[in-house]
C-alpha cells in the first residue's frame, strides 16, 4: 500500500504561543523567567570487554578485534527547555547509530518535541552498523551493546533534564587550516570550529559548551586495536579542565575526507598520526581552537526553540551496501524506490535486496533563536557547505544539477551543522564531483575514495532538498506569526 504524501512527510513545526509577546516583557525579572534552561549529563556507553566475548571495531575493514579498553566511550547530552518546549542532543562516541536504533531511544523520551543523537564518527568505537564484523559476511553489531547504547542515551537525556538551569548564549568561532587533512581533489574542507557557550543566569558562571569540529575521529589510523574515543576525547577532558564546565562535542561535515593531519609540530617535535601522543596533542591543538573561538564569542539569543524534522527516503544504489542487506550483514528496512523521497514504496523481501530500494531516513533543523542547526544524516562533503563544488569533465555527472549549499538554505547568520544526526547514510557527494567510471579526474588512474561509502550520487540532493524545506517551514511560520 502506498501512502499519501501528507501521511508520508512528518514535518514537526513548533512556534512558542507567546513568542510576540517576548518583547514586551520590560522588566528584567521578567525576561529571566522567560529565559532558556538548559542540562548537560554524560553517561558510559563503552563495551564490555573481557578478551573472550569478541568486540569487533567499526570503520576501516572487517575483522578488526578489540584489544583492550584505552579510554571510556560515552553518550554527552544537553536537554533544552524553553517554556513547554524541549529538545535534546546526544553526541554519541560511535562510527554512526542507524535510524532504527534512534527511533527506539525516541520511543523512550517521548515528552520530548525532538530528540537528536549524532554520532561524532569514531573509528576506534564497536560496529553498531554491521558490516565491520569478522569477515564481509559476518555482523559485527552485539544487539546487546545496542540495547546498552538505548539506555544509556536514555539516561542521560533523563540525567540532563534533571540538571536544567537558565542561562544565556554566546557564539563564537576560530578557524585553522593546518588542522585538517583533506585526501580527496578537490581540497575544500571546513576548518572553522563552533561553539555554542552557555552561562548561568545567576551568578554568570560557565554552565556549558557545545562543540562542533569538521575531522574523521582516525587520529589512531587502521592498525588500532584499543576501544578509544580518539581525539574528542582530549578535547573535552582539555575544554572541561579549562572552562570547568561540562561539554558535548560533535562532528560537522567530515565527508571527502575530512581527517587530522600526517603529523603535527609539539615544540621541536613532529607527532606522527597514529600514535597515542599524537590524538592527545591534536585534541588538545583542537581544545585550544575552541578557546579561541570562546575569547571571540558574541551574545546571541536562543530563544524561542523551533524545529523541523522530515523524514526521507533515499535510493541505495550501490551495490555493495545491497549485498550488505543481502547477507544479513546490515539489518535495515527497505522500500521500492518510487522515484520520490517523499512517498514510501512497499516493502522490499530479502529476496529482492539485488534491485534497487530506498532506506528511509531524516534530515532536521533547529532554530535556536538566532542560531540554526543543520542536522544531517550521514558525512557531507566540505564542498556543499557553501557550494565550492568543482566540475571536473571526465567525471560522471559533469552537467548534474548543483545541489543547494548549506549557507545558501540555512536562514541565520549563526550556524552549526552536526553530520551523522540521527543516522549514518554513508558519503553525501556533489553529483557532479561523482567520480567511479573512467575516464578519472584529476589525472587519476583509478577512482578516488568516497563513492564506495555513498547511497549513490543523488543522496546529497535528496538530503539538501529536504534541509530547504525544513527551514522554509521554519520561516514561513515565523512569518506567519507576525
Ligand atoms: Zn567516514
Amino acid at each position: 500500500m502506498h501512502r499519501s504524501r501528507s501521511q508520508q512527510v512528518v514535518v514537526a513545526l513548533v512556534l512558542s504561543a507567546a513568542f510576540l509577546a517576548a518583547d514586551l516583557c520590560a522588566t528584567e525579572s521578567l525576561r529571566v523567567a522567560d529565559s532558556l534552561s538548559v542540562g548537560f549529563a554524560t553517561t558510559d556507553i563503552t563495551p564490555r570487554w573481557d578478551g573472550e566475548r569478541p568486540v569487533y571495531l567499526a570503520g576501516y575493514m572487517p575483522g578488526r578485534r578489540a584489544e583492550g579498553v584505552h579510554d571510556p566511550l560515552a553518550a554527552r547530552g544537553i536537554v533544552f527547555r524553553h517554556r513547554e518546549r524541549k529538545l535534546a542532543f546526544v553526541s554519541v562516541d560511535l562510527i554512526g547509530l542507524q535510524m532504527e536504533t534512534v527511533d527506539r531511544i525516541r520511543k523512550e523520551l517521548k515528552d520530548y518535541d525532538h530528540v537528536t543523537v549524532a554520532s561524532t564518527h569514531n573509528h576506534s568505537g564497536p560496529d553498531v552498523i554491521g558490516i565491520w564484523g569478522k569477515s564481509f559476511l559476518r555482523r559485527g553489531v552485539d544487539d546487546e551493546y545496542l540495547r546498552k547504547v538505548v539506555r544509556s542515551v536514555v539516561e542521560c537525556v533523563r540525567l540532563a533534564e534533571q540538571k536544567l538551569e537558565q542561562v544565556r548564549g554566546r557564539f563564537g568561532t576560530a578557524t585553522d587550516e593546518k588542522l585538517l587533512h583533506d585526501s580527496r581533489l578537490p581540497i575544500v574542507t571546513d576548518p572553522t570550529i563552533r561553539v555554542l557557550e552557555f552561562t548561568r543566569v545567576s551568578d554568570g558562571a560557565p554552565a556549558g559548551l557545545l562543540v562542533q569540529w569538521s575531522c574523521h575521529p582516525e587520529s589512531l589510523r587502521s592498525s588500532n586495536r584499543q576501544l578509544t574515543a580518539d581525539f574528542p576525547a582530549a578535547v573535552v577532558a582539555t575544554l572541561e579542565k579549562r572552562r570547568r564546565c561540562p561539554v558535548v562535542y560533535f562532528s560537522g561535515a567530515v565527508g571527502g575526507l575530512m581527517a587530522p593531519p600526517h603529523q603535527l609540530q609539539v615544540g621541536d617535535r613532529a607527532l606522527q598520526r597514529g600514535t597515542w601522543e599524537f590524538c592527545r596533542a591534536y585534541g588538545e591543538r583542537v581544545a585550544e581552537l575552541a578557546l579561541q573561538a570562546v575569547r571571540q564569542a558574541s551574545p546571541l539569543s536562543l530563544t524561542p526553540l523551533r524545529f523541523c524534522a522530515e523524514r526521507i527516503l533515499v535510493p541505495v544504489r550501490n551495490p555493495w551496501y545491497r549485498a550488505a542487506r543481502l547477507t544479513g550483514v546490515v539489518r535495515r528496512k527497505s522500500y521500492a524506490w518510487t522515484g520520490d523521497p517523499l512517498e514510501r514504496g512497499r516493502p522490499m523481501k530479502l529476496l529482492h535486496a539485488t534491485r534497487i530500494g530506498a532506506i528511509e531516513s531524516e534530515v532536521g533543523y533547529w532554530q535556536l533563536g538566532e542560531l540554526g542547526l543543520a542536522l544531517i544524516p550521514g558525512e557531507l562533503y566540505p564542498e556543499l557547505l557553501e557550494g565550492k563544488i568543482d566540475s571536473p569533465a571526465e567525471a560522471d555527472y559533469p552537467d548534474a544539477p548543483r545541489e543547494p549549499s548549506i549557507k545558501q538554505t540555512l536562514p541565520t547568520r549563526q550556524w552549526m551543522l552536526a553530520g551523522l544526526a540521527n543516522d549514518e547514510i554513508g558519503y553525501l557527494i556533489p553529483a557532479r564531483q561523482w567520480d567511479a567510471r573512467p575516464p578519472f579526474a584529476y589525472g587519476k588512474r583509478t577512482s578516488q575514495y568516497g563513492e564506495i561509502n555513498s547511497c549513490g550520487p543523488d543522496s546529497a540532493r535528496i538530503v539538501l532538498e529536504s534541509l530547504a524545506r525544513c527551514t522554509d517551514s521554519v520561516t514561513k511560520a515565523v512569518l506567519a506569526k507576525q
